[in-house]
Formats: structure tokens, sequence, C-alpha cells
């Protein structure tokens, strides 16, 4: 049997970010994650947008983390070479209801510490985005968009570089609380299969479990993002359910994508669903209009029944008046680890803490969205908790 003075359940941005946190600091990590690659779920399946904090109550994880997590992305981003671009970003209002929206929100930032917010008019706009309706926006200077693909390889480098061992095709299937270690039962592969492309159903078959290994860990990190309900389940705490939340995407075709210049996002949904369906200007010149926000049953529902392209144009049209149907392919989704169930709308703050029950466990259940943005600062808070178990 394996020791580990640490092992990471789950390889996106959140897990790698950790095990690189980590291994600064101890030997003997493991990370390991079940689909064939990291950064497979979540992680790679969303706006790549480094949010600046203004969205979340102040004081709030959410806030504290997004906020820091910004400043620290870009840092590391700048060290490591990871494509990003601070491109800023407009929250656009249509009338006078709006306006008013849109100052409580310039407020509640300001709250959470994020600087040089402004509220500018309609020809400011116009100068940034030609092709975009609104009567006033908030202007977001510290907003930027980040390769998240290169960011999870980037960490999972350095994790590696700094002696821990990441193993993808390692499903945690079993965990075992003992009296000064858990031990974690490793299956091959993902119970799922993962996630598909778009256009492709995915199957939802069982791949074949065949090696199963045991690693002895002093102290076990769940950031298994979908799934860290059912892994918290394992450990026998049964306090969180996590309701996913699917968010396809559009594209606009090549031709079109002179519409959009930077980031250009409608006030969030009252509900506290999600951030409202957004057009962003990719590193690589693409545009994507989305994310949708609906509900599903099933946590590697990524394709069925998929919105028509009208439903993108009918909503994402105050924004983009020009906006037709032929402008927009269907490209692909990503499902939000959500802790509110549906039907009660309200606020959901990131989990990380110390098992209650199971002490040498640390808890992350609830890391969506930013949990890219904050996926640096997460990773900082975990190394205290860490700390106290290990040292
Ligand atoms: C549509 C959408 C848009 C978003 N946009 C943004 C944005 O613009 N900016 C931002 O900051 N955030 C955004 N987010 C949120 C962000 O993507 C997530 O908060 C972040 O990726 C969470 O990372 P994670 O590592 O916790 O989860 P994941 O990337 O889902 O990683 C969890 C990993 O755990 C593994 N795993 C699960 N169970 C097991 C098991 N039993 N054994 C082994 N491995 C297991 C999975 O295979 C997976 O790789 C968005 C999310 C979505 C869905």
């Amino acid at each position: 049997m394996d020791r580990a003075n640490i092992l990471i359940i789950g390889g996106g941005v959140v897990g790698c970010a950790v095990a690189r946190a980590v291994s600064q600091r101890w030997s003997d990590v493991f990370l390991v994650d079940q689909m064939p690659k990291l950064g497979m779920g979540a992680s790679t399946r969303n706006s790549g947008v480094i949010h600046s904090g203004i969205y979340y109550p102040p004081g709030s994880l959410k806030a504290q983390l997004c906020v820091a997590g910004n400043r620290m992305l870009y840092e590391f981003c700048a060290a490591h070479n990871v494509p990003h671009r601070n491109c800023g970003k407009l929250v656009v209002a249509h009338g006078a209801g709006q306006e008013a929206a849109l100052e409580h929100l310039a407020e509640n930032g300001r709250a959470n510490g994020v600087a040089g917010l402004r509220l500018v008019d309609r020809a400011a706009v116009h100068a940034r985005e030609p092709h975009i309706a609104a009567t006033e926006a908030l202007l977001v200077p510290s907003t930027g968009i980040v390769s998240a693909e290169d960011l999870v390889k980037t960490l999972a480098r350095i994790a590696t570089d700094q002696g821990a061992s990441l193993l993808p095709r390692a499903r945690v299937v079993r965990l075992e609380p003992r009296e000064d270690s858990i031990a974690v039962t490793l299956a091959e592969g993902s119970a799922s299969g993962g996630p598909p492309s778009p256009g492709e159903i995915s199957t939802g078959e069982t791949v074949e479990e065949t090696t199963k290994e045991t690693i002895e860990a002093r102290c076990v990190i769940n950031c298994a993002g979908l799934y860290a309900d059912e892994i918290a389940a394992m450990l026998g705490n049964h306090n969180y359910r996590i309701y996913p939340v699917r968010g396809e995407y559009c594209e606009l075709v090549r031709a079109k994508s002179y519409l959009v210049n930077n980031l250009v996002y409608p006030l969030p949904h009252a509900d506290g669903l999600s951030l409202g369906m957004h057009l962003t200007r990719t590193l690589w010149g693409t545009v994507l209009v989305g994310p949708t926000a609906d509900y599903v049953s099933e946590k590697n529902d990524y394709e069925r029944n998929r919105l028509p392209i009208e439903e993108f144009v009918r909503r994402a049209k105050p924004m983009l008046p020009e906006l037709e149907a032929a402008d927009l392919q269907l490209a692909y989704s990503g499902i939000r680890a959500k802790l509110v169930p549906p039907g009660h709308g309200g606020f959901a703050d990131f989990v990380i803490a110390r098992d209650t029950r199971a002490t040498r466990a640390i808890q992350l259940v609830g890391i969506e969205s930013p949990g890219l943005t904050s996926s640096l600062a997460i990773a900082e808070r975990v190394v205290s908790l860490a700390a106290e178990i290990l040292d």
C-alpha cells in the first residue's frame, strides 16, 4: 500500500492549484482524477473569464477569494506565460430600472474592494463596442480572460516538478477513515466515460473497472467538482447535495466575430442562478454567446435537448440587435456544481472546510463560478487547513 501525506481527489483547476501549493511545502503528494486527462470537467468547459468580484455578497468567500484570486491569477499567468488578456468588461443596462441595478452592482463591487469601477454613458459604450445597444454600462477594468486549459497544464507541470504524483484514470471508489489516516481505494477509469463533444450524446456507460489499489493518506482533499457531494458521502458526510446546472454556448461564425470586441454582460439573473448570457471574445478571436443556465437531472448530461439557436438569438438580441440565427453555431456546454436546489434561488457560498467528523479530510464543495478565477486563492486557504492536520 502506498503512503501519502496528501491525496487530492480531482484534477481540475482547483485540484491542480491545490497540488501546486501543497507540494511547495510537503512531500508525498498525490492527485488522482478519474478522467484520461486532467481538467476535463468544468475547468475547461467555462467562459474563461477572470472575474473581478463585483457580484458576491461582501465578506463571502466568493467575494474574498475572487478579488484575491484575480490579482494572483494575473501575476501567475504573467510569470508562467499562460495566455491571458486583461481586456475589461462592460455590464450593460437598458433603461432607467436597469441603470439603478447597475449602480447597486457598482456599490457592491466597491464594497468587495474591486478597483476602477466606473459607470459610462451610451457614447462610451459605442466607442468600445460599436454594435452593442445600451443606455448605460458599468466598466469593470480588472476583468479579463485566460486560457483555462493552459492554466491547468501549467499548474500540473509545476506540481509535478515539485515532486507531486498526478495520476489520471484513477477513480476514488471508497474512503475509509482510520486512526491517523484515510485509506483511499482507487479503480481505473471513470464511471460515466466523460463529457462528450458538442452534438454527441453521452452514453453514461460504465467503464469496466479492472485494477484496484489503495493509498493511505494523512490528509485527503476533496476537489471533485460536480461529484464533491458523493466524495463527502463516502466519508459519512451527507450534508451536501450538488445540483447540476448546465450552461450551453453558441459561437459567432468567423465572418461575424467583428461584432464584439471584448466582454459584454447583461445584469445578472435576479435569482442568483447565473451572471446572465454574455458575449465573450476569446483569446483566439472567436466570440462565445452564453452560457445558459438550466438544471439537469444527470451530472453528465451535457448535450441532451440542447436549446435551439433561435433561443440564443432571442436572449442576446437586446444587447446585440444585429444578431441573426445564421450568425451562430452551437458550441460546447459545461455543468455548474450548484448547492442551491431548483426553485429556491438565492446565494450559496463556496464550502472550504475541514470535515467535522473525518477530521483528516478537507471538503471543497459548491466550487462553481468564480472558481476558475479564485483557484489560486482557494489553494492558499487549503494550505492553512492542511497545515492544521499535518504540522
Ligand atoms: C458554464 C460554466 C461557465 C463558467 N465560467 C466561469 C468563468 O468565466 N470564470 C470563472 O472563474 N469560473 C467559471 N466557471 C466556474 C469554474 O469553471 C469552476 O468553478 C471550476 O472549473 C471548478 O474547478 P474544479 O477543479 O473544482 O472542478 P472540475 O474542473 O469539475 O474538476 C473536478 C475533477 O474531479 C474529478 N473527479 C470527480 N469525481 C472523482 C472521483 N470519484 N475520483 C477521481 N476523480 C474524480 C473529475 O474528473 C474532474 O476532473 C464556470 C463554470 C461553468 C460550468
